[in-house]
């Protein structure tokens, strides 16, 4: 299945495991950046890594049976499903022991990871969801209207109408009087049609609770249209598009995407570039993997920045989840650490669980110049 809604993510989110525990797998399988013989490595690493965590976890059999069934099952369908897969992400989420197995196609690449767990892992799906918006597209011409849906990487036609417009009246045809009152005639049609749409518009936009409107018309109409629409409506107006009413749905799509993909490429860049200005006049900003995990564990980092899937192997404190680049003995607490795969990942969660933000930003980045992660500060750094 697709991951199309919050209320898949909550379900899951609900799903009692006990007496067994559950497997959450995720996958970047985007092929656009990488290729299927990568794709497939990372994967069985992965499973690898768990199983190996497996054997050293002090488990009752019935547990431990049920997730090693589980990694056995992910492995195999990884082998066969990973080669055909078009979408950029994949999920699993499995508990054998209670006969529960799912698999989702994600619309944008998560971070790798496997999770054994009480509870399946689900805040990676949440922020799959949080990166897409919700756009209504109104395509109209003088006569017709139609309303997309696309949410998701899909697209699907949610309203339309045809209003009774006369025909515009060729120019030359008509002299003086008679031709001015079938052009007001004509006018007061078209300005019927646009109010109807607008209106149409404002409803379609409360009811499903777009985040942006987009709209695709020649510009001949739009200055009047949009006159005509609600605030409501203009404070979610985001631009125009190419598409027009005939457009076919695969176009309006690509469009979508592509206007979609470049403002949240400018968003971050705009945040990539703040970080920089800060980093360099010496201000609240850290950069650099081994800084910002210190950071982290002095509570003085506020807001995280990551190129979209960094990982690097680390270590982290088992008593107090300090987290640490080499440190094999924790400075906070002076327990033993313990290895990790990935530290860009535990600092992530490290950073959930306090609620403070995470930016990833897509490569190329003017990140990577700077290590591929920092952090904004609460205060003014002193050593
Ligand atoms: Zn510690």
């Amino acid at each position: 299945m697709k991951l199309s809604s919050s209320s898949q993510i909550e379900e899951l989110a609900r799903f009692k495991t006990h007496p067994y525990q559950a497997t959450s797998f995720y996958l970047n399988t985007d092929k656009s950046q990488q290729t299927l013989k990568a794709i497939n490595a990372a994967s069985k690493a992965l499973i690898n890594q768990a199983k190996k965590q497996l054997e050293e976890k002090n488990l009752s059999p019935e547990i431990k049976n049920s997730l090693q069934s589980d990694l056995e099952k992910i492995s195999q369908f990884c082998q066969k499903k990973l080669s055909p897969l078009k979408s950029p992400g994949l999920a699993i989420f499995s508990c054998s022991g209670l006969n529960y197995w799912l698999d989702m196609e994600l619309p944008h690449g998560p971070r790798n990871r496997i999770i054994m767990d009480f509870d399946f892992y689900t805040r990676p799906l949440t922020a799959v969801l949080e990166r897409f918006k919700k756009m209504c597209v109104l395509l109209i011409n003088r006569k017709e209207a139609k309303w997309y849906e696309v949410y998701l990487g899909e697209i699907k036609l949610i309203d339309s109408l045809e209003s009774n417009v006369p025909k515009q009246v060729k120019k030359g045809g008509f002299e003086g009087y008679e031709s001015k009152k079938i052009e007001r005639h004509i006018e007061a049609h078209l300005l019927e049609h646009f109010k109807k749409s607008a209106e149409k518009t404002f409803e379609l936009l409360k009811h499903n609770q777009f985040d942006w409107l987009l709209v695709g018309c020649d510009d001949e109409f739009y200055s009047q249209l949009e006159s005509l629409f609600h605030s409501y409506v203009r404070e979610r107006l985001k631009g125009r598009i190419k598409a027009r009413i005939d457009t076919p749905e695969s176009k309006i799509l690509k469009e979508c995407s592509e206007f979609e993909e470049q403002l949240k490429r400018a968003e971050e860049e705009e945040l990539v570039g703040k970080f920089i200005d800060e980093l360099e006049r010496g201000g609240l900003a850290i950069a650099g993997l081994a800084d910002t995990l210190r950071k982290i564990n002095s509570f003085e980092a506020q807001a995280l920045l990551i190129t979209h899937n960094f990982s690097h192997p680390g270590r982290v404190c088992p008593k107090c989840h300090s987290v640490y680049l080499n440190e094999e003995i924790c400075l906070l607490c002076q327990a033993k650490t313990e290895p990790v795969a990935d530290i860009v990942d535990e600092a992530v969660e490290v950073a959930f669980t306090r609620g403070m933000p995470v930016y990833h930003t897509t490569p190329p980045t003017r990140l990577k110049r700077y290590g591929n992660i920092g952090a904004f500060l609460k205060y003014k750094i002193t050593s």
